[in-house]
């Protein structure tokens, strides 16, 4: 369900907010909503999850700058899709509770399921593919759930026995004056279950490590600092918990011609006088293929000067807005080593020129001695 809300007015702080101040206030408003204190409080759930989403993106410098740029939507262009339930966000942020609520931040179950680790991958792109958008198939280990066992860690058949130490509580109490001290159980670490038989395959590890294989879809224009988030491609959760995420960090590398000004693209086009003083139809590349695109110098073209080409830029990854423009900017070249011919007629041609103005001086001169 997407949530529309403005992220900063849910954390309740202005939109030059530093890090501190997003935190605090995050953890304020987790701490009011935690399910554990509104238990059964469906607004609540819904006010904690909402805190955590728009925590999750303003914590994070690049998800920040794309949601200042571009809302909501633009988010979704890079794939994030917030938080599935209370465990993704404990996972996540389990640590902000720490000193309120215990370890993970809700006290910890014998068999609590732990969503997997994300997974990071940095794909280095040239500016041509990012123009395109490309299809990359990428190869990576990471620890996936064993199939001999099922991600339980004993051989088939066998059964895992109660933890000896906790008794299959998972953490050990202790009294300390007035107080009871829990911690988590250090022989079964808290999940209250000690392995005797182990699987032979993963060594009663309930994962292994294999070579992954996934096709990422990288969308035309993307841009440096990017990242693709594809669900469920990261390690194997714990306990029958959902796996974690890949991220797909883009880079884009540097172009020898062009250069990438949000979705605009720059360029600079040497030109000689004489095509700039005629007019001129010239050749450029462009990242479509190496393709050539002609463009028309008009006559009479200053140095420095900027032709606009509409829709030749990048593909916007927010939707609907369409494709940036080229900025071509011409530079005038002035020759240094002429002919003798050409210097002459370059000299006729200064001729001529002083001849004008002259003339322009005259009929200045005559028409204030007129008046
Ligand atoms: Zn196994
Ligand atoms: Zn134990």
């Amino acid at each position: 369900m997407p949530i529309t809300r403005d992220y900063y007015e849910i954390l309740g702080v202005s939109r030059d907010a530093d890090e501190d101040t997003i935190k605090k206030n995050y953890r304020k408003l987790a701490l009011k909503y935690h399910p554990d204190r509104n238990p059964g409080d469906k607004e609540a759930e819904e006010k904690f999850k909402e805190a955590a989403e728009a925590y999750e993106v303003l914590r994070d410098s690049e998800k920040r700058r794309i949601y200042d740029l571009y809302g909501h939507e633009g988010l979704r262009g890079t794939g994030f899709t917030g938080f599935g339930g209370f465990e993704d966000i404990f996972s996540s942020f389990g640590d902000i509770f720490g000193d309120f609520f215990g370890l993970g931040g809700r006290r910890s179950r014998k068999t609590r399921a732990r969503k997997g680790n994300d997974l990071r991958y940095d794909l280095e792109l040239t500016l041509e593919e990012a123009y395109k958008g490309k299809e990359e198939e990428i190869v990576f280990d990471k620890w996936e759930s064993c199939d001999i066992c099922g991600g339980t860690g004993v051989r088939p058949g066998s059964k895992p026995q109660i933890c000896p130490h906790c008794h299959g509580e998972g953490e050990i109490s202790r009294s300390h004056g007035f107080f009871q001290i829990r911690t988590t159980c250090s022989t079964c670490n808290g999940t209250g279950q000690v392995i005797v038989d182990p699987c032979s395959k993963c060594k009663g590890k309930g994962k292994v490590n294999v070579e992954k294989k996934v096709l990422v879809k990288v969308p035309p224009g993307v841009d440096n600092g990017v990242q693709l988030r594809i669900k469920g491609e990261g390690e194997a959760g714990e306990n029958g918990g959902p796996p974690g995420d890949l991220f797909v960090v883009v880079y884009v590398k540097d172009h020898e011609f062009f250069v990438r000004d949000g979705d605009n693209l720059k360029c600079q086009v040497p030109i000689s006088f004489l095509q700039a003083a005629l007019g001129a139809e010239i050749s450029i590349p462009t990242l479509d293929n190496n393709k050539e695109k002609s463009i028309t110098i008009p006559e009479g073209a200053q140095p420095g000067e900027i032709i606009r080409l509409k829709g030749l830029g990048m593909t916007s990854l927010r939707k609907g807005r369409g494709v940036g423009d080229l900025f071509v900017q011409l530079i005038v070249n002035i020759p240094t080593k002429m002919s003798k011919q050409q210097r002459e007629l370059l000299m006729q041609f200064r001729e001529l020129e002083e001849k004008k103005t002259r003339e322009k001086n005259k009929n200045f001169w005559g028409k204030i001695k007129g008046i």
